[in-house]
């Protein structure tokens, strides 16, 4: 066989086994009985065993070292032995006891910070967070890195990105929006939350849900929509992309929401040809910019003025008592500033915030410059330097993501990272489409889908991040677009 029909044969037989477990994944978080989790854990482990041999064997190796000296590749080729080639490397990396040994701390973290955060006990989940931050910081050394360990563990997330191009990009975020955040409290006119209070019944928020997918352009017919415990979307396979939300009756627009930004999600996996997944190319540029696709559909178009001019009448069809709520309101309603303890539940002005301070905190963990055991009280400065709140305890604060449980440290920027692509990438299409406004607020969102199938989605990861951002704006990330994005979104509403 040819090397190339090789290589495509051996991601044809990973891909197989992920799209498996993936789909038990998804039945384990949605349908699955509770009595079924020890043997459905049994069954994923074994498939991701087969997975992980696979993808670690000599004879993929050998395809990539000879793909990689090649130059008669297609574009999409070349793309996935680079990427095929550099997760590779990092799992050849890693001594197998090593990472066995990492995998038992994974799990007892998880188990150890449940715990602890059930209990608001930080010193209960300490010593495996100890532990966790020396395997991370060894498997930085495996890798390798050109400046600190810590670029090491952000490559996976986001290809290229460097910790010191991150502080250069939060440098002005945090110039311009921690004294706007200040002008907001000190002499915003705040919207009327209560408008939005009642009793909404769940089953009303589910159709409601199903419904604003369907007219955003999810399809499904190649995707499902069902319940779970927090939302997410799995791309089974070419052809399977599915979405999970979850409803809370006394919030009307939170499931909504978690909609919306799936659907973002989910446009981007649908988006993508069948040519993308058998590359193992179907997870996109990087995680910020399949972060950017749910923002963008989330906040930019789903929190907007227009938005709202045409979604007003439907949210009055499923949630009656909210029909006699005019759209001003409830545009102004869905867009409250008010800085929480709660990275999840934040807004778009401090919703950025939240990741500087985890990002300052775990760079400084993984590169040895902060001890564990400091993290709590460094936790809570932080939150009183960017926010200017403090939780009451450490369920609130430093225990409340479940990333650092799971090893997972360089994660983190990717959301804020999204949260700037969306904005770049909101003002290309602006320029692009005049009448985007009267588009959305006509309910039309066809032109919307297909200017991001055009412009991001049919590469799925061909381009890395900062070439797709400079292919689509002609310029690489500034997180000007952002600034002036929230700056001039809530000067009007806050009436500044
Ligand atoms: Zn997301």
């Amino acid at each position: 066989l040819e090397t190339l029909d090789t290589y495509k044969a051996i991601l044809g037989e990973i891909g197989k086994l992920r799209s498996a477990e993936s789909l038990l994944a998804w039945d384990q978080q949605t349908h699955m009985p509770g009595a079924g989790s020890a043997a459905r854990a049994d069954a994923l482990g074994k498939l991701s065993r087969l997975g992980f041999e696979l993808a670690t064997s000599d004879e993929l190796g050998q395809c990539i070292e000879e793909l990689e000296a090649r130059d008669d590749l297609s574009d999409e080729e070349a793309a996935s032995v680079r990427d095929v080639g550099r997760q590779y490397r990092r799992q050849k990396a890693i001594p197998p006891d090593l990472f066995e040994a990492f995998t038992i701390a994974q799990s007892k973290g998880q188990a150890a910070w449940a715990e602890a955060r059930a209990k608001a006990d930080f010193a209960h989940f300490r010593p495996n967070l100890e532990k966790l931050v020396d395997f991370a910081r060894q498997f930085a050394e495996y890798y390798g890195y050109e400046d600190t360990p810590y670029d090491a563990l952000l490559e996976p997330f986001e290809p290229g990105m460097t910790s010191r191009r991150l502080r250069k990009i939060i440098e002005p975020l945090k110039a311009e929006l921690v004294p706007f955040l200040e002008r907001i409290a000190a002499e915003g006119t705040p919207p009327d939350a209560d408008v939005l209070v009642g009793s909404f019944p769940v089953n009303m928020q589910r159709e409601m849900s199903r419904r604003t997918l369907e007219i955003i352009g999810y399809d499904y017919g190649s995707g499902a929509l069902d319940d779970a415990p927090h939302p997410f979307t799995t791309e089974i396979a070419h052809g399977d992309v599915r979405i999970t939300n979850r409803y809370e009756e006394d919030d009307p627009v939170s499931g909504l929401f978690g909609a919306l930004h799936e659907g973002g999600h989910a446009l981007y996996g649908q988006g993508m040809g069948e040519n993308l997944y058998k590359l193992s190319l179907s997870d996109g540029a990087s995680f910020g910019i399949h972060e950017s696709q749910s923002r963008l559909i989330e906040n930019q178009i789903g929190r907007s003025r227009p938005f709202w001019r045409f979604f007003q009448p439907i949210i009055g069809e499923f949630l009656p008592q909210l029909a006699g709520v005019d759209a001003e309101a409830l545009y102004r309603a869905v867009n409250v500033v008010s800085p929480s303890l709660i990275r999840v539940e934040a807004d778009e002005v401090t919703y950025n915030f939240h990741i500087m301070l985890r990002f300052e905190l775990e760079s400084a963990l993984i590169n040895g410059e902060t001890a564990v055991a400091d993290l709590p009280a460094l936790w809570n400065d932080a939150m009183q330097r960017y926010l200017g709140v403090s939780p009451n305890d450490d369920a609130d604060g430093v225990l409340q993501d479940v990333h650092w449980s799971m090893g997972a440290f360089g994660y983190f920027p990717s959301y804020m990272l999204g949260n700037l692509y969306a904005a770049q990438v909101a003002t290309a299409l602006r320029a692009d489409r005049p009448n985007l406004d009267a588009e959305i607020e006509a309910g039309d969102f066809e032109p919307l889908v297909s200017w991001l199938r055009e412009k991001v989605h049919q590469f799925g990861g061909v381009h890395r991040a900062e070439d797709l951002i400079r292919r689509i704006t002609g310029e690489g990330l500034n997180a000007k677009h952002f600034i002036d994005y929230v700056v001039g979104k809530f000067s009007d509403i806050y009436r500044l």
